[in-house]
C-alpha cells in the first residue's frame, strides 16, 4: 500500500508531550510510580516495553564504550559510599541549586532556568528574524553576516550577552540577590500565573540523605549517591592495578542516581531517582583538550548514527563552569519541550582524584612507565541520562500518519536495534494448524530475537497494534505457509509487505536489528 506519511505538525510542542506520555502509558513503556496511590512526583515505573527499550539503550551504550574500546572497562559501584567521598567531591558543600518562589501560585522554580529560559526567548526573535531574512534574500543570503551586521539582531544579542555574563557573576559568587534583580529586571513573570511577586533567591541542595545503621546513637547520616561517578573515582586505582590498565585509560558505569530536584516536571526528562550511563577517561596532564574534543567527537557520531535526525542535535558550551572543570558542555536534543541537555561532556582536571587523595590520605596516583614518575591523571567525563536518551528516542519516533485511505495510524519508529520486540509472529487465523506453525517459528527465534506472539483481533489491528509499540516487524503465518515454509514479512516504516521463506527470517531480522552493525557504522 501507497502511504501519505505526514507527522502531525498541527500539533503543539506540548502537545506532543502529552500525546508521548499518553502514549507510553497505554502501550506499556512507562507508568507513574505507585500510580494505585496517584503516584509520586517526578517517580516513574517502566513497564513491559519500556524496559526492553531501556536495556537495549544500555546496551548500545555499554557496547560501544566498552567494546569498541579496548581501554575501557566496566564497574558496577554500590549506592550508598563513605559519607566522606560527598564532601570530597564537593557535593555536601556545593551541590546547590538557586531556588525562587512565586508568592501568588506557590510554585517553585529554579532561579537559573527562568534566566536560561529567557535567554531561549530572545533566540528564537533572532532565529524568527533569520528565517525571514533568509526568505527574503533567497539564495543570496548570508546568514552569518546577517547575524553580526543587522541592528535589530545585534542588539538582541548584546541583550543574551549581558544576561549571561550578570548570571555567571553571580552564580560564580555567590549572589543570590543579584540573581533574583536579574529575574526582576527582565520581568519574568511566572509561567503558570504570569505573576511577578517573587521571594528572595535561596540555595537547595540536592543529595537526598538518610541513615546508616539501626541502633540510635550508631546512626551516621549517609547520602544517596547524585552521581555515578564517584563511585568510579574511589575504584580508580583498584581498577587501573588489577586491570594493569595503562593512561589513557577509561572506567564505565551505569546506575541509579538521585537528587531531589525542586521541579521535576516534564515526564522522564527530570526525575528525582534516574540512571545515569558515565565514563571517566584518565589521562595525562596536559592532554586532557585533546581528549575533550576526541570524546566530544565521538559521543556526537554514538548519537547521530541512531538515525533520530541530524539536526536535532547540537553542542552548548558551558558558560558556568562547575568548580571541577576546566572545559564543559552539552549535547543537546531538540525534545518535544526544545533543546535541552541530554549529555554532558566534562574536563574534570584532576580536581576529583586530588581530592580524594587528600581526604582519603591514600595515596591516587600513577606511575608513568615512559616518563618514569608518577602523576595524578586528568579526567574527561562522558555523562548521560538514561531515562532522557529514552524520552529522546521515544518523542522522536512517535509519528501520527494519515495514510493514503484516508486511514489514521501511531508509530512509534524506534530504531530496529533499539526496539523492544523485534518480531511479531502472527497467525492469519486461529485455526488449521497455523497457530502452532507460528509457535514453532517462534521458538526457532525467540532466544535470539525478542519476539511478540499474538492470534486474536484481525490482522490490520494485529500490525496497528505493533506499529504502536514499533515492532520492525510483522510475520504473518498463513495457508500457504503450510505448504511452502514462506510467510509475508511486513516493515513497520514502508509497510511493504513480501513473502520470504522461515528459514530466511533469521538473517534478515539480524541484518536490520543488530546492534554490532549499528555500532561499527559509527567508526
Ligand atoms: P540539568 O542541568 O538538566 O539539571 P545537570 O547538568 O545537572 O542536568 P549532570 O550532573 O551533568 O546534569 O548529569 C549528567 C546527565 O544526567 C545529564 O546530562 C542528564 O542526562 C542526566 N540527568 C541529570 N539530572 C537528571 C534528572 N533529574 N533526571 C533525569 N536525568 C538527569
Amino acid at each position: 500500500m501507497v502511504k501519505l506519511s505526514l507527522r502531525l505538525m498541527a500539533n503543539t510542542d506540548d502537545n506532543i508531550l502529552k500525546k508521548v506520555i499518553a502514549h507510553a502509558k497505554e502501550y506499556g513503556f512507562v507508568f507513574p510510580s505507585s500510580e494505585i496511590y496517584d503516584g509520586l512526583a517526578a517517580a516513574y515505573d517502566y513497564g513491559q516495553n519500556g524496559v526492553e527499550l531501556k536495556n537495549n539503550i544500555k546496551e548500545y551504550w555499554w557496547k560501544f564504550m566498552t567494546r569498541s574500546h579496548d581501554n575501557i572497562v566496566g564497574i558496577d559501584a554500590s549506592i550508598f559510599m563513605h559519607p566522606t567521598t560527598w564532601k570530597a567531591s564537593g557535593h555536601v558543600d556545593a551541590f546547590n541549586d538557586p531556588l525562587i518562589d512565586n508568592k501568588d501560585s506557590k510554585k517553585r522554580y529554579r532561579a537559573d532556568v527562568l534566566i536560561e529560559d529567557a535567554v531561549a526567548k530572545i533566540e528564537d526573535k533572532i532565529k524568527k528574524e533569520v528565517d525571514k531574512a533568509a526568505k527574503r534574500f533567497g539564495e543570496t543570503f548570508d546568514a552569518e553576516m546577517y547575524l553580526t551586521t543587522n541592528p535589530r539582531v545585534v542588539e538582541y544579542q548584546k541583550k543574551i550577552d549581558d544576561i549571561n555574563t550578570r548570571m555567571k557573576d553571580a552564580i560564580e559568587k555567590p549572589d543570590l540577590e543579584a540573581l533574583r534583580q536579574l529575574i526582576i529586571d527582565l520581568e519574568i513573570a511566572d509561567p503558570i500565573s504570569g505573576s511577578r511577586n517573587w521571594t528572595d533567591v535561596r540555595q537547595f541542595n540536592l543529595m537526598f540523605s538518610t541513615e546508616l545503621g539501626s541502633v540510635a546513637g550508631d546512626a551516621s547520616k549517609i547520602y544517596l549517591r547524585p552521581e555515578t561517578a564517584q563511585g568510579i573515582f574511589v575504584n580508580f586505582l583498584n581498577v587501573q592495578k588489577t586491570g594493569r590498565m595503562k593512561i589513557p585509560f577509561g572506567i564505565a558505569q551505569i546506575g541509579k542516581a538521585f537528587r531531589n530536584e525542586i521541579i521535576a516536571r516534564q515526564f522522564i526528562f527530570r526525575m528525582r531517582e534516574f540512571e545515569q550511563m558515565e565514563m571517566q577517561f584518565f589521562v595525562k596532564p596536559g592532554e586532557e583538550m585533546k581528549w575533550y574534543e576526541f570524546w566530544k567527537e565521538k559521543r556526537m557520531k554514538w548519537h547521530k548514527a541512531l538515525g533520530l535526525g541530524e539536526e536535532n542535535y547540537r553542542f552548548h558550551d558551558h558558560l558556568n563552569l562547575a568548580h571541577y572543570a576546566n572545559a564543559a558542555c552539552d549535547i543537546q536534543f531538540n525534545f518535544p519541550m526544545g533543546f535541552k541537555e541530554l549529555e554532558g561532556i566534562h574536563s574534570r582536571t584532576d580536581f576529583d582524584l586530588k581530592s580524594h587523595e587528600e581526604f582519603s590520605g591514600k595515596k591516587l596516583q600513577y606511575f608513568d612507565t615512559e616518563e618514569n614518575k608518577s602523576y595524578i591523571p586528568y579526567v574527561v567525563e562522558t555523562s548521560i541520562g538514561l531515562d532522557r536518551m529514552f524520552l529522546a528516542v521515544l518523542s522522536s519516533a512517535y509519528t501520527e500518519e494519515k495514510l493514503e485511505d484516508g486511514s489514521e495510524r501511531t508509530v512509534l519508529k524506534i530504531p530496529a536495534a533499539l526496539a523492544p520486540n523485534k518480531v511479531a509472529i502472527l497467525p492469519l487465523i486461529k485455526k488449521d494448524g497455523l497457530p502452532e506453525k507460528s509457535m514453532e517459528i517462534m521458538n526457532d527465534l525467540k532466544l535470539d530475537f525478542n519476539c511478540y506472539y499474538e492470534d486474536k483481533d484481525t490482522i490490520g489491528k494485529r500490525y496497528r497494534r505493533m506499529d504502536a509499540i514499533g515492532t520492525p516487524f510483522c510475520v504473518t503465518v498463513d495457508h500457504q505457509t503450510m505448504e511452502d515454509n514462506t510467510v509475508t514479512l511486513r516493515d513497520r516504516d514502508t509497510m511493504q509487505q513480501e513473502r520470504v521463506s522461515i528459514s530466511s527470517l533469521k538473517n534478515r531480522l539480524a541484518d536490520s536489528c543488530s546492534l554490532s552493525a549499528l555500532i561499527k557504522k559509527i567508526e
